[in-house]
């Protein structure tokens, strides 16, 4: 019997369907959670969301966020998330590249912007290395 897994970003549903594992990015470290694992709540650091359905693995960016987990269900509610297959990486190398200059011109001081750039930056990277590495065909196992 799988676990039901859905993955929300602010903007969209980003996947829904079952799954007989899911790995999720926990801020304490990686966790796997199987069906009926024990409810628990968790914040998620950016990296990466391993789906497991009948032996085909989907793989999400997760640019931070929360998931709840109960027996029955995994519900991811994401910042911002894709799957590998869809991030277009020409947009994240153009973000990367808008960052990198406004970082290198923001006010002394302005912390806010600055914060708000480093998480551009962040997310950008994260989108890049991840459509270089999973959609190479190379698909990790859990126990990498
Ligand atoms: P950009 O400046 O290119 O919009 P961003 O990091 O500001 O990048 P977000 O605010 O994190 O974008 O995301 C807005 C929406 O666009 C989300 O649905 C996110 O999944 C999607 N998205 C952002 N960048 C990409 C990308 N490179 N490829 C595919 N979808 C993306």
């Amino acid at each position: 019997m799988p676990i039901r897994c859905e993955i929300v970003s602010q903007d969209r549903m980003v996947y829904q369907g079952e799954a007989d594992i899911v790995v999720l990015p926990g801020t304490a470290g990686e966790m796997g959670i199987l069906p009926h694992h024990a409810p628990l709540l968790t914040t998620l650091k950016y990296g990466i969301i391993r789906v497991r359905a009948r032996g085909e693995e989907q793989i999400f960016t997760v640019a931070g966020g929360v998931a709840e987990v109960q027996p029955e269900i995994v519900t991811v509610l994401a910042d911002a998330a894709e799957n590998v297959e869809e991030i277009d990486v020409a947009r994240a190398e153009a973000a990367r590249k808008r960052a990198e200059e406004a970082l290198a011109k923001v006010k002394p001081g302005d912390v806010d912007t600055l914060l708000a750039l480093e998480a551009a930056l962040r997310r950008s990277n994260l989108r890049i290395e991840a459509a270089k590495r999973f959609r190479a065909g190379k698909k990790p196992s859990y126990e990498e």
